[in-house]
């Protein structure tokens, strides 16, 4: 069997990089090292909970995965959003986040809004280097205003301090976000969960002739003369093909390469993202309980800049709230994540465990109904992504085009890409499949991608 392309790893992008090459008419290999589909949103079955394990929920308005099914002849069913924005101060506990900028202040947040609409997707690319709350300074001084889009960028980016909230990651969501659903920020649930969506994707890839492989580890990619000739397996097989898709992330990327191969910018690059420092952390509990464990409503996105204890900033989200299928009748599923700086912190495990505790005993004083708690699975994230900090974004991320190198391209959320995890993952497999095709595709004339 011979292939036009051969696309490397089953997570969002290359799922997404695949089915449209397949429907084009492609003869695509799609080659994933796991048994499992979905690479980090994978999604796992836990005392009878669905974990969405890096896929609580994504933030597609419509235009990218959402759009990608209805191509290849899915429907994406969207949970119901969330309903409101709860906030929490050490001292005065939850409130409505919109109590952070009322009576005049509302103003400077209108004008925030007002000029994101004036400025082009073109214009915040000049804002690569700098923080959120610069941009913000141009239009506010109110301190309300900047804590509501920081809020926001915790909980998308996992981003920490006022000065690492990057104003062109977060703005480019802002405005996808303001100019397509009239809000600051859309995200849903899959109705039927992610693993449901991972296999309905692949059983359209296949109906469009394409092929997977599961278990298929990739040890190279194989590369002569200037060009991609195809790809080696961990067992020595070796599969030809002219063009080769790569979605592993970063931090997997060099070793598929012999010495040399890639241009030693982009190599140098990527060695700098890949780096422990510059990775999205956080802990966090999947907590189980015969009620919710909600702040105010049950289908919030809550958030926080520090807690009482711990002083971290993070989310709570109650996931049985969007899909009452998640749970097993009569239980929620809630999952309370708080960042940490990885440049200090990585693999420290006292500190870890130390942070452990106080978030437990922070949970229960935010939380009350966690105190009941069925089972609480403690978990630390270092795979999120390549944390989103000012000088960490744009074009210092590797292009879907490698130059140098016939036949190969790079996709996924470590590349550059807009959007939040799992929507920039499948902007960026946009990205590849066009980049492969050598033209734009018409179905995402207009929508935002590289
Ligand atoms: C705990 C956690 C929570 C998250 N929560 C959210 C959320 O709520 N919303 C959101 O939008 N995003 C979330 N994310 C981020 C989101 O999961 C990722 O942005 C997205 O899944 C990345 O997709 P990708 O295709 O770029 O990469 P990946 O999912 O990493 O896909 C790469 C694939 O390549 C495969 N691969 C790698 N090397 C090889 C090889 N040598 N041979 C064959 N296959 C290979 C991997 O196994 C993997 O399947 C979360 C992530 C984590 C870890």
């Amino acid at each position: 069997m011979s292939y036009d392309v051969i696309v490397l790893g089953a997570g969002v992008s290359g799922l997404v990089t695949a089915s449209l090459l397949a429907e084009r008419g492609q003869r695509v290999l799609l080659l994933e090292k796991h048994a499992y589909l979905g690479g980090r949103a994978r999604e796992y079955r836990y005392q009878g909970h669905q974990l969405g394990l890096g896929s609580h929920l994504v933030e597609d308005p419509g235009d990218s995965l959402t759009r990608v099914c209805a191509l290849t002849g899915l429907d994406l069913v969207h949970s119901e959003r969330s309903d409101s924005m709860p906030f929490w101060t050490n001292g005065r506990g939850w409130a409505p986040i919109q109590e952070q900028y009322a009576g005049s202040a509302k103003q400077g947040l209108k004008r925030c809004i007002q000029a994101l609409n004036e400025t082009s997707y073109e214009e915040l690319e000049n804002w690569n280097h700098a923080s959120l709350r610069e941009w913000m300074a141009q239009y506010t001084s109110d301190e309300g205003v900047y804590t509501v889009w920081e809020a926001i960028s915790v909980l998308e980016q996992i981003t920490l301090r006022p000065w690492e909230h990057s104003a062109s990651e977060n703005l480019y969501t802002r405005k996808l976000h303001y100019s397509t659903r009239r809000t600051a920020g859309y995200s849903f649930w899959p109705m039927d969960g992610w693993d449901a969506l991972w296999h309905n994707m692949v059983s359209a890839f296949e109906a469009h002739g394409g092929e997977l492989r599961l278990s298929a580890p990739v040890r190279r990619v194989d590369v002569r003369d200037g060009a991609v000739r195809g790809v080696t397996l961990r067992d020595g097989e070796e599969i030809e093909a002219p063009q080769v898709v790569v979605s592993a992330p970063v931090w997997d990327l060099l070793r598929l390469f012999d010495d040399d191969v890639l241009p030693w910018d982009l190599a140098a690059r990527i060695r700098m993202l890949a780096a422990n420092r510059n990775r999205a952390c956080w802990i966090g509990y999947w907590i189980a309980a015969k009620e919710p464990v909600i702040a105010m409503t049950e289908r919030e996105m809550a958030s926080f800049l520090s807690t009482p204890r711990c002083g971290l900033p993070g989310f709570t989200l109650n996931f049985t709230g969007y899909d009452g299928g998640v749970s097993p009748a009569g239980e929620y599923l809630t999952c309370v994540g708080a960042s940490f700086d990885a440049t200090t912190h990585y693999g420290d495990r006292a500190w870890l465990d130390r942070k452990f505790a106080e978030l437990w005993e922070d949970i229960e004083e935010m939380l009350p109904a966690a105190r009941g708690a069925l089972w609480t699975k403690p978990h630390v994230v270092t795979s999120y992504g390549v944390i989103t900090k000012p000088g960490l974004v744009g074009p210092v991320r590797p292009d879907a085009m490698v130059r140098g190198v016939e036949g190969l391209w790079l996709t996924g959320d470590t590349t550059r890409a807009r959007g939040i995890g799992i929507d920039k993952a499948a902007r960026s497999g946009i990205t590849a499949a066009e980049a492969v095709l050598g033209q734009r595709l018409e179905a995402f004339a207009g929508t935002l991608r590289y």
